[in-house]
């Protein structure tokens, strides 16, 4: 049966990321139509990010409610729960091997194949790709109008922005922006690990492994596709990509470079650089200010990292951009007027995501102070405490 709110309003969603492809499933199970624009030609996700842990209070609830369950459980890695932590000289502090369960928990799913999924099981005419949105102008009665730099214009009855963390429908809300953290990614793959590199790919085991020193980390993160992906991590200026001199468009050479960042690493770790293929990609790291809001705005609002953009340290921003998505499409059914549902939505995500942003943070200051690698250890073993785990 189609919902009421369909057969009159117009509902755009900008981005066909995690977030805004999870909302217009979940509205569609619920017979509300939606359509999305994405500025890319093509479903890009599958370049854009490794492994991901998905949550059973976020991410598989928004899973569930979207009908694929059970699909999500037969392509997941539960062994990409292990983890490792060690500091710059090899030495290990955490170990732990994955729970085989496959019930609930935090199972691994590469980036790509969770927005396969969810794709997949969209109207093929929903998502439409080489929208890119310029400019959004409030026409003041609740409705938006949409300019796209292929000249296409919209107009709609409610705006949802899931355009990540540069969210260009965030400023018809608020004048913040995502500020850099202080953090730089400089991300590398060494593919096919275990059969090119068995050490490497020993040492780093199903699942993550961090090596954390003098505010410095090499991440190790296998991928579903056997590449192993890998985060050679450090506080910089805003600026040090520009000005660094590293030539990241020649990668053997951007490694030499990046090798010198680690020289007084052990071997074993810096094998994580030396063994990298292909395509070096340099990342800052940005967030909003922990427990951002808003002033409530007629028939607009965000979801995902247009809203709350954190750095990763906590592992939650995928499994966030989906709960709200599901908290919102939910909110919708059961309101039959946009604003109402919206006013239910953002003082539930307010609260919520608040209360994530501020661990990331935390995280994010622990992973990359000094004795990390014992802090972090330590930090583990009192959650573990408080949830009786041995
Ligand atoms: C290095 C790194 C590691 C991470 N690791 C983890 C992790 O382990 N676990 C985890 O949960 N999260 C992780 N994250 C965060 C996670 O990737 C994001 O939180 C998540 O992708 C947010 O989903 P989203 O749908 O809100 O936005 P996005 O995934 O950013 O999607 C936004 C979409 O909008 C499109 N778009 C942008 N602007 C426009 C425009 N103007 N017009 C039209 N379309 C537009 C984009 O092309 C994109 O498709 C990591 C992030 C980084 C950078």
């Amino acid at each position: 049966m189609t919902h009421t709110l369909s057969a009159q309003k117009r509902i755009a969603i900008i981005g066909a990321g995690p977030g805004g492809m999870a909302l217009a499933l979940i509205l569609q199970k619920h017979g509300i139509q939606s359509v999305v624009y994405e500025r890319e030609l093509q479903n890009s996700n599958r370049q854009r990010g490794g492994s991901l842990d998905i949550h059973e209070e976020s991410g598989q609830r928004a899973l569930r409610e979207a009908g694929l369950y059970e699909k999500f459980k037969e392509i997941i890695r539960l062994e990409g729960e292990d983890f490792r932590v060690l500091d710059k000289t090899g030495k290990i502090y955490i170990d732990e091997d994955a729970e085989m369960d496959s019930s609930g928990g935090r199972p691994e799913i590469d980036r790509g194949d969770l927005c396969d999924l969810l794709m997949n099981a969209l109207d093929p005419d929903c998502i439409r790709y080489g929208y890119k949105l310029e400019r959004a102008v409030s026409l003041g009665d609740g409705r938006t109008e949409l300019h796209f730099e292929n000249g296409e214009v919209d107009t709609v009855d409610m705006l949802v922005g899931a355009d990540g963390a540069f969210s260009k429908v965030r400023p018809l809300l608020s004048d913040a922006r995502a500020e850099y953290s202080g953090l730089t990614m400089i991300e590398l793959n060494v593919l096919n690990a275990a059969q090119s590199h068995p050490d490497l790919a020993a040492l780093n085991k199903r699942g993550k492994l961090f090596a954390l020193s003098d505010s410095k980390g090499i991440l190790g993160q296998l991928n579903g596709d056997g590449r192993i992906k890998v985060y050679a991590s450090f506080e910089a200026e805003q600026n040090w990509l520009d000005n660094c001199g590293i030539p990241f468009e020649r990668p053997e050479e951007a490694k030499q470079r990046l090798l010198e960042l680690f020289e007084d690493w052990d071997d074993s770790l810096k094998n994580y650089i030396r063994y990298a293929d292909g395509a070096i990609l340099p990342r800052r790291i940005y967030m909003l200010p922990v427990g951002f809001t808003w002033k409530h705005q007629p028939g607009v609002t965000l979801i995902g990292d247009a809203a709350h953009v954190m750095s990763p340290f906590a592992g939650e921003g995928v499994n966030l951009a989906m709960l709200d998505a599901l908290e919102l499409a939910l909110a919708l059914v059961e309101h039959d007027d946009i604003n109402a549902a919206i006013q239910a939505y953002e003082p539930k995500m307010y609260q919520y995501t608040s209360e994530k942003a501020k661990e990331s943070d935390d995280n994010l200051k622990l992973t990359f102070s000094d004795g990390a690698a014992q802090k972090l250890t330590d930090l583990m073993n009192r959650i573990y405490e408080e949830h009786g785990v041995h």
